[in-house]
């Protein structure tokens, strides 16, 4: 007979091919001798030989260097057919982690960077262009290709999408998701360039035009990656039909603190060195620049990638040097700010805006000796960056200088507001009252630079139309210190590590629910508990941390203690003592939060500020009143509609982020969605090198792990009885082809003396446990 290889399946979203399932071979049981993986802090896992069994461990030889170890049972794996890789982890012999870093590894190897877990796709970055991976011929070979036809692809995903929206008349989603660095926005890249090229139109050029904006003024060089999107977006393409019709972006959390101040070694956002690089010596003049960016106290914070060659170049920049192509990528930015409806006199004014912030930052504060109450003002030596400031974002030099070192409050009393009154600040007070007009300035440019993309492309967003949206937002983040943005980022990967785990552990096991099969809840972890931690009315972390925000005179002391106090028997949340590594912080200097991906401790002491999102009344009110009418236009009205200070203030970062993400979820809810899993193969941004250990921790992170053990415990393998029939019954004697395909199906297994125990019988389906299948069908063979 001939093998069976491919089946078609296409029910659920979890339905799907089985793909070239290999010949099997009994798992080798572990036994005295016997060949194991074993768990290795750099690697993953390493090879070894049992040398014991004892009733708490199982010690292993390592073959590496021939010391015994004694390892938990849940650390030690058989190896099966090491030197084989499998398209789908599901069609591994032994799904464990193991075999799937072993996988993961071999693939690797041979420069297929694509796996599936199930429907879901694993990417891991390759650091080099691969040989016509993404061509055009490439595009084309999956036109019209069920998943699963094709080895694994980016596109096979975006063709999935593709069909389903197609077929289901649904919108569909393509969560991207994974470390900075591990290759989302490429990711992303190139599935929007497989939706919008092939005999593009305007419309579809237009959408593909877009991402050099965005990275200009999104993405930033930092430590992890020369080119890191410092945003979260999600980028939807609308269909009419097969044609696209229009798009829409929409954007989170852009990181503010970069505009004024970076760790060593990384760069603030890409625009400000093209600008530099790139303008002409006229423009320049006008902007009062130079070619020197690290003069700038706001471009200064990695004086080393000023050079012409930095010395720690690094394999991972051939494809986006920023430093490299600074220059160029300035008269393209210029070109696709015109492509999206951007005059050239807009064009002018957000230049000089981006000049004035740079000049702001050069603005220093000495104490004002002839002040009694401690004021300060404007460093003489500086005043010339005033001046350009001034002039550059249309502000009188005066009041630029009066709102910097002075801030007007509006004092109440028993509800009543009084006059106005003038307070001086201190140096260090001024320092942060400028940065903060530099980031707001920022930020809300960035805002309106998004909204005129949108304005660029039709919004064709009704019953009619349907799309296929792609997110791309940072991974769970966990560094030496962690602060506000990473409780953001890090409370945004819990939920959707909620709506991952929903939608495809979840609608697994209510297939097996609908198919009537009896199957074991497999407990996934769920997180919801997380979710009632950041996002619970007046009790979640972002909740308490406005109410302190809104007092008089708020301290994130004081919040920190109340979130331990209302949290305090929680197993998500803890004191830093909770941990051996923060024992030094005090209970109200921070918290740990026990996250899905692992433990993090958050220190809160600039959570107020960061969450305030807060200008001087006066800075406010001087930008408002600015002549240029692009930056008066951003302080008078939001970009996104809110009408200014009162509503601004109202709405904190964090609980703008909320809403935000509950609007986002919504909407993915709705979708079709399919999962791509990005992973990072080292710290180098290196080709070629796979560091076991870290893509072991990035695969747990991405509940991939979990996925397989469902998969072990579950039915990978599906197939109709009626195909199953089609595809025997001929080959098989004609008593037992005349039977009906379920019965056929039962007589079959019965005479081949399957056991029970690696089958399920649905409703209309047969399931199989992972690798019985394909032992199935090499018994059917007769091999
Ligand atoms: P961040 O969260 O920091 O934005 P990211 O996950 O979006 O990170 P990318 O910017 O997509 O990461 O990728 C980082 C770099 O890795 C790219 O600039 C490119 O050099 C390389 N890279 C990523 N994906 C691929 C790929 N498929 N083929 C070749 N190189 C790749
Ligand atoms: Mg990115």
């Amino acid at each position: 007979m001939k093998r069976v290889t491919q089946f078609k399946s296409n029910c659920s979203s979890f339905d799907r091919s089985v793909r070239s399932i290999p010949s099997f071979t009994r798992l080798v049981g572990m036994e005295f001798g016997g060949p194991v993986w074993v768990s290795h802090s750099s690697q993953g896992f390493t090879k070894g030989t049992i040398d014991d069994i004892t009733a708490q461990s199982i010690v292993v030889k390592k073959d590496e260097d021939g010391i015994k170890i004694a390892a938990p049972y849940d650390e030690v794996f058989p190896i099966d057919d090491e030197d084989r890789s499998v398209e789908d982890h599901c069609s591994l012999i032994s799904l464990n982690e193991a075999s799937l870093l072993n996988n993961s590894k071999l693939r690797f190897e041979e420069k297929h960077i694509y796996t599936y877990v199930g429907n879901v796709l694993i990417s891991i970055n390759p650091y080099e262009s691969i040989n016509g991976l993404y061509s055009e011929d490439r595009r084309m070979e999956y036109k019209g290709k069920s998943l699963g036809k094709l080895p694994p692809h980016i596109y096979a995903i975006a063709e999935k999408a593709r069909l389903e929206l197609k077929r289901n008349k649904e919108s569909q989603s393509i969560v991207v998701s994974g470390e900075s660095g591990s290759g989302k926005t490429e990711s992303q890249k190139s599935i929007l360039s497989y939706l919008c090229t092939g005999h593009a139109t305007p419309l579809q050029q237009r959408i593909l035009d877009i991402n050099p904006i965005l990275e200009a003024f999104g993405n930033a060089k930092t430590m992890r990656n020369n080119n890191s999107s410092r945003f979260g977006k999600f980028v939807e393409v609308h269909f009419d039909g097969e044609n696209v019709c229009g798009g829409y972006i929409s954007h989170y959390l852009l990181e503010r603190s970069r505009v004024t101040s970076q760790q060593s070694g990384e760069r603030n956002y890409h625009i400000f060195y093209q600008l530099i690089a790139g303008a002409d010596d006229q423009t320049l003049t006008r902007l009062k620049l130079d070619k020197q960016p690290h003069t700038f106290h706001y471009l200064n914070g990695c004086p080393q990638f000023f050079g012409n060659a930095p010395s720690n170049r690094c394999s991972g920049e051939t494809l986006s040097d920023a430093l490299l192509s600074d220059a160029q990528q300035f008269n393209g930015v210029v070109k696709a700010l015109e492509s999206v409806g951007l005059k050239l006199e807009k064009i002018g004014q957000v230049v000089s805006i981006l000049a004035g912030i740079l000049h702001l930052g050069n603005i220093k504060f000495i104490d004002d000796t002839a002040d009694m109450k401690g004021g300060c003002k404007v460093d003489p030596s500086t005043e010339c960056h005033l001046s350009h400031a001034s002039s550059l974002l249309g502000v009188e030099s005066n009041e630029l200088r009066t709102s910097l070192v002075c801030r007007i409050m509006q004092p109440t009393k028993g509800g009543v507001r009084g006059t106005l009154i003038r307070v001086a600040l201190k140096p260090g007070e001024a320092v942060v009252g400028r940065d903060g007009l530099a980031k707001a300035i920022y930020s809300r440019l960035f805002d309106w630079i998004v909204s005129k993309i949108n304005n660029s492309i039709p919004l064709e967003d009704n019953k009619e139309t349907k799309f296929i949206g792609v997110l791309d937002i940072a991974g769970f983040e966990f560094f030496k210190h962690n602060s506000f943005e990473q409780l953001c980022i890090n409370y945004c990967n819990e939920k959707m590590q909620n709506f991952f785990a929903e939608r495809v552990m979840g609608e697994e096991q209510l297939l097996y629910q609908r198919e009537s099969i009896p199957f074991n809840n497999v407990q996934y972890t769920s997180n919801t508990d997380a979710m009632a931690l950041f996002e619970g009315k007046g009790t979640g972390i972002l909740d308490i941390l406005d109410e302190e925000v809104r007092m008089p005179r708020p301290s994130y002391a004081n919040f920190t203690s109340s979130l331990h106090k209302k949290h305090e028997k929680s197993f998500r949340l803890d004191k830093p003592r909770g941990s051996k590594e923060y024992r030094h912080l005090r209970d109200e200097d921070g918290f740990l939060v026990r996250h899905f991906a692992g433990t993090v401790c958050y220190e809160t002491k600039e959570f107020i500020e960061k969450n305030k999102d807060e200008l001087h009344m006066s800075l406010e009110a001087a930008m408002e009143g600015s002549s240029v009418n692009l930056l008066s236009g951003l302080f008078k009205t939001g970009v996104d509609g809110r009408s200014n200070i009162n509503k601004l203030r109202a709405s904190t970062i964090g609980s703008k982020f909320k809403a935000q993400l509950a609007v986002l979820l919504q909407r993915l809810e709705k979708t079709g969605t399919h999962f791509v899993r990005c992973i990072k193969p080292n710290e180098h941004m290196e080709s070629g090198k796979f560091n076991g250990g870290l893509v072991l921790s990035q695969l747990r992170c991405a509940g991939i792990p979990s996925l397989l053990t469902l998969m072990h415990s579950a039915y990978p393998s599906r197939i109709a009885f009626n195909d199953l029939y089609s595809l025997y019954a001929p080959s098989l004697p004609t008593k037992l082809a005349k039977l009906e395909s379920r019965l056929f199906c039962k007589c079959l297994f019965r005479a081949l003396g399957l056991s029970p125990q690696d089958y399920a019988f649905g409703t209309s389906k047969v399931f199989f446990k992972s690798g019985k299948f394909a032992e199935f069908d090499t018994i059917v063979q007769g091999e």
